[in-house]
């Protein structure tokens, strides 16, 4: 089935493909087994015709951003991994809104809404991923996320079918939206922001690079927050309270310098990843008796 999905995506042109593809090449963490089949759809029209293709073969299939969020499994992913990239990467403004691809770097929406004097995203300024995961993240900091500039998003659903949604229509939560139950794709966002002082945004934006870079390990390959804050707490506070800041599991080590990451210290597997966050888990809750629960996403074999 899935030679016959390859032959025929290669034959309707809808964008590169390769076999076999080490998914480490694309996670922030630098880590995944790999994707037996990594297909790039070159635009919204052949993302929704492959995602057809594929509801028509019935075959598995997972889409990527950067990769800045999830844990791909060591055995890597079965069936097909959609990434976002060049044909989805574009952003421009109209009116008061910007308009991005899915595979638009969510950082440099930040940039482009500060250039254009509106205000609004200066929070998404030190988010690594595309406008596509933040979307189905509902991504956020110093305060604000997603949910509170999002105005529309036109999302192919796992039948190819492509429908646009609105605030009201993605169930948005603390790191949660209507996309976790892989509902589509986002193809493409549009948020409405607010005028502002371009002066003023510079400086926002540059005392949160500045905050980042000094309590963040933004260097090391991570992936950002790995468990959600509990209510009323901060899962960093929690970690680093109980002093596992340095713990290792193989080449897998909680930050030194941010008690919530995780970094890979070279050359870690998503098993030591894993073997670690069970660790912290078991810690946390014999300690506090609080559940930690993993932010990130964990996907392929196990
Ligand atoms: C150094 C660092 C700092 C970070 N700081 C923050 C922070 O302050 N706040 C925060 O919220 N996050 C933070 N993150 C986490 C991460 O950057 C965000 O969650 C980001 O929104 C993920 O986007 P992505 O493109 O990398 O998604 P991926 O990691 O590729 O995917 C994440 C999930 O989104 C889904 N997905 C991706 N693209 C799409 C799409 N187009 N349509 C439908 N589903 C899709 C995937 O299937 C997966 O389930 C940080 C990460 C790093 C490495």
């Amino acid at each position: 089935m899935l030679q016959r999905f390859a032959a025929q995506y290669e034959e309707l042109r809808l964008g590169r493909y390769e076999w076999n593809v080490p998914l480490s090449k694309y996670t922030t963490w630098k880590i995944g087994g790999p994707a037996e089949l990594f297909v790039e759809p070159r635009g919204k029209e052949a993302l929704a015709q492959t995602i057809k293709l594929l509801y028509e073969y019935r075959l598995p299939w997972l889409c990527m951003g950067r990769g800045s969020n999830i844990l791909v499994m060591d055995k890597g992913v079965r069936g097909v991994v959609i990434h976002l990239a060049e044909g989805l990467d574009y952003a421009c403004r109209e009116g008061d809104s910007l308009v991005a691809g899915g595979a638009y770097s969510f950082i440099k929406l930040a940039v482009l809404a500060g250039k254009e004097g509106l205000t609004g995203l200066e929070f998404a300024g030190g988010i690594p991923g595309t406008v596509g995961g933040a979307v189905y993240m509902n991504a956020g900091a110093h305060g604000s996320d997603v949910s509170r500039i999002f105005e529309s998003a036109d999302i192919v659903l796992d039948t190819g079918e492509l429908v646009t949604y609105r605030v009201d229509d993605m169930q948005y939560a603390y790191r949660h939206s209507v996309l976790h139950g892989r509902l589509g794709i986002v193809a493409e966002a549009r948020f409405r922001l607010e005028h502002g002082d371009r002066k003023e945004i510079a400086a926002v934006l540059a005392s949160y690079k500045e905050r980042r870079l000094r309590t963040q390990p933004f260097s090391s390959a991570c992936a950002g927050s790995v468990f959600r804050n509990p209510p009323g707490d901060y899962s960093a506070r929690l970690i680093e309270e109980a002093g596992l800041k340095g713990m290792r599991a193989g080449r897998a080590e909680v930050s030194t310098q941010h008690a919530n990451f995780i970094v890979n210290t070279g050359q870690a597997t998503a098993h030591d990843v894993l073997t670690l966050m069970k660790r912290i888990q078991e810690r946390i809750k014999t300690t506090y008796g609080i559940e930690l629960i993993p932010e990130v996403m964990v996907v392929g074999e196990r």
